[in-house]
């Protein structure tokens, strides 16, 4: 069922070029939609690998600040407790004695052990009075210096080993600073507790401007550098409904530029990007922080519209150019990781490396396809115009173009048949060269063809549609006459005569010839025999009987 199913479709496709051309351009679709189909799998995994990547980066920036921020909170709890109910001994209450001759010097530093805890710098009752955002105030000032004593035994103890260089500090609105890297007690005291609580981090922890008492990141910006910007995460410490003072932790710009150099563990990975909540950049895995932005604003401005406008996870990615860009929100940051990956460093990388190959291999497929479709073609045409002349030579005469013996006998009795079926007449003319042989022998073989082909012409020429004829021996030939009477026939095959024997041939060396032919004439109706051999044969001998008569004439009667 399937083969006859199958044969109506190839039978559709009358050229065997046409079926060759399907099969391959078949073939070559299949190839490309499977490439395709690769190509679309290891784009997926070419985009989870980046997410990955930034992911990695991200998760391990998080888990070091979330430490940070642990011992922020840590500090701060301390310090409440502190306050809620302080420690008095020998020590803090000399120390106290000794604050309260210090208080009106420019600058001073409290220590309560040598070896054991942090100094604790400050300045003069007049500078607290002359700041509005400072406040000395008498009734809680003893408990939060001696809490503030305590805290600086604990935070003497703070890691600073991490990747991410860090300083933590209290900063007090009552004149004072606490940190773990202490300055010298001299008149720099001054200038540096004016720097903490002039920077922005400092005033945003005021009730009014921040009211939900919250951590917040601060980034002081200046373009360009990566020495001496800072990135603070602040908390602000309040008692009985007091503000008393900000913790904060800073990390220095050069500390995250560092962490992201060592994050990066390909140098085909692209570059990442810390940008703070204004996408300004912060840090970058680059050697030197690039001078120029990686982006131009409407691109930033992109960025930040599709960071925005992401609605679930904390991160994403899209095209820009051509370069392909990953962007991670942090959990402990208000700010975002960006990582750009161009396409030098996509393909230097194992996925460009792979659709390279895959490319490579699907132009070699492709070049291979055409190059047997070249050749099979050319084979098939070859086998087509063989099968094409076999067919031919298997029925026709080659020297007239005739129709050779076989075939035209399987003509003739097909067409008597169908005339005797029909009630039609049907007539046959057998026609031979007149004294062929002496041409032959007088003008050689070639010439002999040469006049058989042109009587073949003749007679071709002088017979009607539907009449066929065929070379049925050496110089004899046959004409069968469907729906024709004998008289008819006989007008036919006079016809052919004549138009034989009216001009002269030109033969070899300037030979001219003139032929004739003689026919015999036979027909159904006179015999009542559709039979095509034995009317054939009746025409033979009639044929004898103009040839006996004297040739060049036609001979319809016995
Ligand atoms: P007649 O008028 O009695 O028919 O005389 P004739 O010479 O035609 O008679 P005959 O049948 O004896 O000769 C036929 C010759 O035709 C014999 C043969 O050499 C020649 N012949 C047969 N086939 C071919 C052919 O394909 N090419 C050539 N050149 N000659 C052929
Ligand atoms: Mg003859
Ligand atoms: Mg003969």
């Amino acid at each position: 069922m399937f083969g006859n199913a199958f044969q109506c479709v190839i039978s559709r496709f009358k050229s065997p070029q046409k079926i060759v051309n399907l099969c391959f351009i078949v073939v070559f679709l299949f190839s490309t939609v499977l490439t395709w189909r690769e190509a679309v799998v290891l784009e997926g995994a070419y985009v989870a690998n980046q997410r990955n990547s930034l992911d990695n980066v991200a998760t391990l920036l998080d888990r070091q600040l979330q430490h940070s921020i642990d011992n922020l909170l840590f500090y701060r709890n301390a310090m409440l407790y502190a306050l809620e109910s302080p420690i008095s001994t020998d020590r803090t209450r000399k120390s106290l004695a000794d604050f309260d001759t210090f208080r009106t010097q420019p600058f001073w530093q409290l220590r309560l052990d040598l070896n054991r805890s942090l100094p604790m710098s400050g300045v003069s009752d007049e500078f607290v009075r002359n700041s509005p955002l400072l406040d000395r105030d008498d009734q809680t000032l003893h408990s939060e210096l001696s809490s503030a004593l305590e805290l600086s035994y604990i935070m003497r103890l703070s890691d600073r080993s991490g990747t991410l260089q860090q300083r933590m500090f209290y900063a007090s609105r009552s004149g004072f600073f606490l940190t773990n890297t202490p300055p010298a007690n001299d008149p720099n005291i001054v200038s540096l507790y004016y720097r903490l609580i002039a920077r922005p981090y400092f005033y945003s922890q005021s009730p009014e401007n921040n009211p939900k008492r919250a951590l917040k990141w601060a980034h002081t910006f200046n373009a360009g550098a990566t020495t001496g910007q800072i990135v603070t995460a602040s908390v602000p410490l309040d008692f009985n409904g007091r503000w008393y003072g900000v913790l904060a932790l800073e990390y220095p710009i050069n500390s995250l530029h560092n962490f992201l150099q060592q994050a990066k563990y390909d140098d085909h990975e692209g570059t990442v990007l810390l940008y703070d909540n204004e996408l300004n950049p912060i840090a970058s895995s680059l050697e030197h922080m690039p001078t120029h932005s990686l982006f131009t604003d409407p691109q930033l401005a992109r960025i930040a519209n599709v960071v925005t406008s992401a609605k679930q996870g904390a991160q994403g990615e899209l095209r820009m150019d051509s370069r392909f860009i990953t962007w991670a929100k942090l959990n402990n940051f208000d700010g975002l990781l960006v990582k750009v990956h161009t396409l030098e460093e996509g393909v230097q990388g194992e996925f460009g490396r792979i659709s390279i190959v895959l490319t490579v291999l699907w132009v070699l497929f492709t070049l291979m396809i055409f190059a047997s479709w070249i050749v099979i073609r050319r084979l098939v045409n070859n086998m087509f115009s063989l099968q094409q002349t076999l067919s031919w030579r298997a029925n026709y005469d080659t020297l007239t173009r005739l129709y050779n013996r076989g075939a035209f006998f399987e003509i003739a009795c097909k067409l008597s048949r169908e005339c005797e079926q029909q009630g039609l007449p049907f007539s046959v003319i057998q026609m031979d060269l007149d004294l062929f042989k002496s041409i032959n022998d007088r003008f050689g073989h070639s010439s002999g063809d040469k006049v058989l082909t042109h009587a073949a012409t003749m007679l071709s020429d002088a017979f009607r549609t539907g009449d066929v004829a065929g070379r049925v021996g050496g110089e004899e030939f046959c004409i069968v006459l469907p729906d024709t009477t004998l008289e008819e026939a006989t007008k036919v095959a006079e016809r052919i005569r004549v138009r034989i024997n009216s001009k002269e041939l030109l033969l070899k060396q300037g030979n001219t010839v003139r032929i004739s032919a003689s026919f015999g004439v036979s027909s159904a109706d006179e015999f009542s025999d559709y039979d095509f051999e034995r009317l054939q044969t009746y025409a033979d001998h009639r044929l004898y009987k103009a040839k006996q008569n004297g040739r060049n004439q036609v001979c319809h009667h016995d």
